[in-house]
Parts: C-alpha cells; structure tokens; sequence
C-alpha cells in the first residue's frame, strides 16, 4: 500500500462530523443575530465549553495529532458555521500560541489551561502585537518592557490596538520591546496575569466582518509583572539580546515565531467561509430560474462554480501541506505558511464575491447570509499579516534576496 494518502482517519473523520454538527446546529441559527448584535456570543462559547470544544484539553489533543490536520479541520468546520462565533471561540488560540511558541514547558503548563478557563468559569486569552504605528512593521513596537531588578518584576507601559479578545481576556500576551536599538530582536513576549493592575480596555472598533467577535485596544499603563512571566524565561533572554548585540543571527523573533505557526490555521478558517459561500450559491444556482431555466445552466454560471470549487480545494490543500510540515517539523523553505494563509484568504474574498453575484439581489441583502460572509472574508487579506506581507515572506523566501 502507498505511503503517501490524503484520506482523513477515523479519529480526524469523527471529529470532522462533530465540529460541523455544532456549527450547523449551534453556530449558524444565531450567526446573524451576532452578528447584527456586534458582541461577544458568550452563550454559543458556554456552549462549546459545555461540549469539550472551548478547553485546553480539546486544543492539546487536536494538536497532538501526528498528521498537523485535525487543527485545520476542526477551524474549517467551525468557520463555515460562522466566522465572528467562530473568532469568539477560537481567538483564546492566538494567545496559547503565543504562549506554546515562547514558553518554556512549566510556563505552558501553567498559562495554557487559564487561557480557557473551565465550563463553570470561562476565561479568553488574547495576543497583542500591534500598535497603531506597528502593524505590518512590528519591528517599530513602542511598548516598553523594563526590568525593575530589585523586585523581579517587569514593567510595561504602552498602547496595542486591533486586539482580538482584547481587554476582556484573562490572559494577555503581550509582545514589547526590551531593547529598542534592536528593533525587533529586542522584543520578548509577557503574560499578563488576570487582574493586573494597570492594564486597561481602550476603544472597542465597530468593524466591517467578524463583527461577533471582539476587537478594541489594550492599554498598559505601568503594568508590573513577575520575572517568571517573561516567556522562555531571563536566562533565555539575555543571552539572546546578547548575540543580536553582537550582530549574530539570532532565531526568529518572538511574534514571528507565532505568527509563522498560526498563520495556517487561520487559512484554514479562511477556508471554511468560502466553502459555506460556495455550497449556497451552488445550491441556490440550481433552484433559482430566470429564462425558463436554472441559472447554472448558463455557462456564466456554472464556470463561476467550477473556479470556486477549484480554488477553495487548492487553498485546503496548501493548508494542510502547511499544517503537516509544521507538526512534522519540516521548515517552511518557501514560505508554505504565508503561501497557504494568503491563498486562502485571497480565495475566500473572491469566493464570497462571487457568490453574491450568483444571488444577484438576494445576496446584497441582509436577509441571506452572503453579504455577511463577504464581509467577513475581507479580514483574511489583513489580519496575521496583509497579503501584501505574505507576498514578501514568499519573495524573500524563494529568492534569498531582502525585497523591500
Ligand atoms: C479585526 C482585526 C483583528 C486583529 N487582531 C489582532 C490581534 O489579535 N493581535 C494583534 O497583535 N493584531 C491584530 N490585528 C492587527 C493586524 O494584524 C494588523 O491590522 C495588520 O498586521 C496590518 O497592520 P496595519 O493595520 O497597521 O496596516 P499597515 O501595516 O499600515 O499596512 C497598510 C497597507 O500597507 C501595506 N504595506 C505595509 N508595508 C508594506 C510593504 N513593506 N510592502 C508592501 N505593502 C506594505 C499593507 O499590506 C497594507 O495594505 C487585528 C486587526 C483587525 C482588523
């Protein structure tokens, strides 16, 4: 028998069909009202926390799948009942990879379970990178990160903005700059315990998409932390401000190392907005009439479908040769992640447009849910890095040349 097979398990089959059940049953009756609602869909995340899906314990065992693909299954799954839900539940996931990707193993094991807290008490976690004057340049970060020796305390002062679950997480990672003249070799990521004094909600945006889902800034006006919630530890730290001190290469930089890991999951549930979008307009062609007949049997039409299917099966699959090379410990030579996270966020855009153009009128309005995917598509070309910037991280990649 061949080794090489794109055939999903038992196990990642199973789990497939309940995460889609949830969505189906759960997510997509209530997606409108979240949406329209613009808040936290608390009770749809009580839910999922009810069913094992909201814990740390359902993420461990997920990633723990030697083939990378049941993360990306399951956030498709879930995505394609709704993205704003789906971003409530999944966002704590940010946080944890900023936890899991800079974290020594004690850290982890105590930071990961409270980012989801339990069903009696749910907790959120957040990732805070951006500034408003750092977004795709993160390496000009202005927060500050200062070491108060004779406590062991590090002391943050700064303003991040764009913050999925920010202000209402538990838990805050926070990614700040240690040593400026570094740019961003001088960056190292903190835990903001919950409860800590000094960190504060800033403005809440009201957005285009992904409305359910909580975006506003984070405020850090002289928050102190223990030295033991500097990920990866003093030690660590040093001795790699040190090497970039001395011009030696040094590995990625903190919110870098997250980002490449978590950039194709967030393929994955690009993936799951332009399935939901094509499945509709497929069925909605075939039952629609117009001349006498189905509108798919215009040509115009059905090729519309046909390039649908074809780019959101060729998104999947750079998702899950991402996925797969990252359980698998295989480096990303050409920017397989970028590669996979920017086909799909690209293919979910032109998806939902296309299918509002099969419903014609009825998928302009709010009525249907099309409009609503296409405007949750969009965040997918900006968040985790613009198109833009996944197109330099494949350029750089491929060519070995610094493109600018
Ligand atoms: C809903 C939402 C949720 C978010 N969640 C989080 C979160 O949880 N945590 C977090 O840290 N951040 C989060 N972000 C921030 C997001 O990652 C940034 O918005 C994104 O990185 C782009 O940064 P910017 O908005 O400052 O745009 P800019 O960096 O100012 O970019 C503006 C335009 O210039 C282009 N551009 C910039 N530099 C180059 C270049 N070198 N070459 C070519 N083009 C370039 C960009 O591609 C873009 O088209 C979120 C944003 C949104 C909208």
């Amino acid at each position: 028998m061949a080794d090489f097979s794109l055939d999903l398990n038992e196990d990642q089959l199973q789990i497939q069909m309940w995460v889609h059940d949830f969505a189906e049953d759960v997510v997509r009756p209530v997606a409108h009202e979240w949406d329209e609602k613009e808040a936290t869909p608390w009770p749809v995340i009580e839910e999922a926390a009810k069913i094992g899906l909201y814990s740390w314990e359902f993420f461990a065992q997920a990633f723990a799948d030697p083939t990378g693909l049941t993360m990306p299954i399951v956030s498709e799954e879930l995505f394609w009942g709704d993205a704003g839900i789906g971003l409530s539940i999944f966002g704590s996931a940010l946080g944890v990879s900023g936890i899991v990707g800079n974290g020594t193993p004690e850290q982890i094991a105590e930071w990961v379970p409270q980012c989801f807290g339990t069903p009696e008490k749910i907790q959120l976690a957040a990732f805070a990178v951006s500034e408003p004057d750092a977004g795709s340049d993160v390496s000009s970060l202005r927060t500050r990160a200062v070491y108060d020796e004779t406590k062991d305390e590090w002391v943050l002062n700064g303003t991040k903005t764009w913050i999925t679950n920010g202000g209402i997480a538990d838990i805050h990672v926070v990614v700040a700059s240690v040593e400026p003249e570094l740019k961003a070799r001088g960056h190292a990521s903190f835990v903001v315990p919950p409860g800590t004094p000094g960190l504060s909600q800033g403005q809440k945006f009201k957005k285009h998409g992904i409305r359910a889902s909580h975006t506003a800034e984070v405020v850090l006006d002289d928050v102190r932390v223990p030295g033991s919630c500097l990920l990866g530890g003093k030690e660590k730290l040093d001795a790699r401000l040190a090497r970039a001190r001395e011009g030696k290469s040094s590995k990625v930089q903190a919110a870098m190392a997250t980002f490449e890991a978590s950039r194709p999951l967030v393929g994955s549930q690009a993936v799951g907005i332009a399935r939901a979008a094509y499945e509709y307009a497929l069925d909605y062609a075939k039952e629609r009439k117009q001349f006498g007949r189905a509108i798919i049997e215009n040509q115009g039409i059905a090729f519309k479908l046909a390039d649908m299917r074809m780019e959101i099966d060729a998104s999947r699959l750079l998702v899950w040769r991402a996925c797969w090379m990252a359980r698998n410990g295989k480096t990303f030579t050409a920017g397989e992640g970028s590669m996979s996270k920017l086909k799909a966020g690209e293919t979910a855009v032109k998806v939902t447009d296309e299918a509002i153009q099969i419903l014609g009128g009825y998928g302009y309005v709010r009525e249907y849910p099309v409009e609503r995917w296409h405007r949750d598509a969009k965040i997918y070309t900006i968040f985790e890095g613009t198109s833009e910037i996944q197109r330099l991280v494949i350029a750089r990649a491929i060519s070995g040349i610094h493109i600018k």
